[in-house]
């Protein structure tokens, strides 16, 4: 057969026709008129998916680049920050502030389980002088997301500031980074702002500017202050991605035709649907608040984990994603956000199936994907 790939990972996510084109398109010089135009306006678009009045920066790198650049532009070697580890970019946090000398105190919530505000004040109080609380919206290792409205009560009423990496969820779940009292937030093009790969995004809050003023961590590339001038003057202070950018600009006039409820409201329904799906084939979920950005499938007793995504992206070629280490094999993850339709999730559960099939799982055939259309029927719109 023709092998066709069906990309159905939590990033990088698939790209609608129209904007992988523009990626042919002549490049233009970046210190001109023309592209400080769309530069501009891809920016303003982005403040308003991030929910901010404040100014959103357009970093040319991977999501961790944002990470980096919040750890570097907001901290001094030896301040105390808290991280909150419940999953591989959890973990990450951690890493980041390690490298930079940043003392950080690492709460390790078990992979998939929840964190509450109340724990989070109770951690806190656990550690005065704090100076912010690193966590992620959508942990995209486990598909759990977090009561980030919950953790803006708690941090706002204290002197810390709370950072969030919204990479994967913000654009597919609600952030409103101003209304929750959310500090920094950043966020990468590869999730949901449905471009390839290759720029990140942090906006910054007015309490967290303050910390930006007297940080002193090293930096260069990522200095914050030196993207607040130029953005002033309508530009960046490096080359940024052009190509990149005219693509997100193209893909944020989708994101912003749809509007941010609508798009909330497709990746809730397409959540719906895996989640039903797994569970029409007798599977557990993984979290335990469970987002709409992707599904963690536990792996049945009896079935080889590792097997489950060697056959979906090997024979199937349908490129679902297998859990990170050290859970290698007890999981499976099912994307649905960025540029993901109703019928990404029934491709996903009936290459699921046939690979079930294949492994000798005992389920009756259909009953995945019967389950997930009667959620898409339903729900259609
Ligand atoms: C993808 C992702 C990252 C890392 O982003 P890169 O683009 O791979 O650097 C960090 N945090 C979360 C929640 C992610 O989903």
């Amino acid at each position: 057969m023709i092998k066709k790939y069906y990309l159905l990972s939590p990033g990088p996510t698939p790209v609608p026709e129209n904007v992988l084109a523009a990626a042919a398109e002549p490049i233009i010089h970046h210190r001109t008129p023309e592209f400080s135009k769309i530069f501009m306006e891809a920016t303003e678009a982005l403040k308003l998916v991030f929910g901010t009045k404040e100014d959103v920066y357009i970093l040319t790198s991977s999501g961790s680049g944002a990470m980096e650049a919040a750890v570097v532009n907001l901290f001094s070697p030896g301040d105390k920050v808290l991280s909150i580890n419940a999953g591989k970019f959890g973990e990450r946090w951690g890493n980041i502030c390690k490298a930079y000398g940043v003392d950080n105190k690492e709460t390790v919530v078990e992979w998939g389980r929840d964190f509450t505000k109340e724990q989070l004040e109770a951690e806190l109080k656990a550690a005065p002088g704090t100076k912010a609380v690193l966590c992620q919206l959508s942990e995209t290792s486990t598909g759990a997301i977090f009561d980030i409205q919950g953790f803006g009560e708690v941090v706002s009423r204290s002197d810390a500031i709370l950072v969030v990496d919204g990479i994967s969820g913000t654009g597919a779940t609600p952030c409103p980074m101003d209304d929750w009292k959310v500090d920094v937030m950043v966020s990468g093009s590869q999730k949901s702002f449905m471009i390839p790969p290759g720029l990140a995004y942090i906006a910054v809050g007015p309490k967290a500017w303050k910390l930006v003023e007297t940080a002193k961590c090293p930096r260069f590339y990522f200095d914050l202050k030196k993207a607040r001038k130029n953005l002033a003057n309508k530009t960046t202070p490096w080359t940024p991605a052009v190509s990149l950018v005219i693509q997100q600009k193209k893909a944020l006039d989708i994101i912003q035709a749809l509007g941010l409820e609508r798009l909330f409201a497709h990746h809730r329904i397409l959540g719906d649907a895996a989640r039903a799906g797994a569970k029409g084939l007798g599977l557990e979920l993984l979290a335990e608040r469970p987002g709409n950005i992707l599904t963690a499938v536990k792996t049945p007793a009896g079935v080889d984990g590792g097997k489950i995504v060697k056959t979906m992206q090997g024979k199937y070629m349908a490129y679902i994603a297998g859990a990170q280490d050290p859970h290698k094999g007890e999981f499976f993850r099912i994307a649905h956000l960025g540029y993901m339709g109703g019928f990404d999730i029934i491709t996903a559960l009936s290459a699921l199936e046939m690979t079930l099939a294949d492994l000798g799982y005992a389920f009756e055939a259909g009953s995945g994907v019967r389950a997930a259309q009667a959620v898409l029927k339903e729900n259609w719109q």
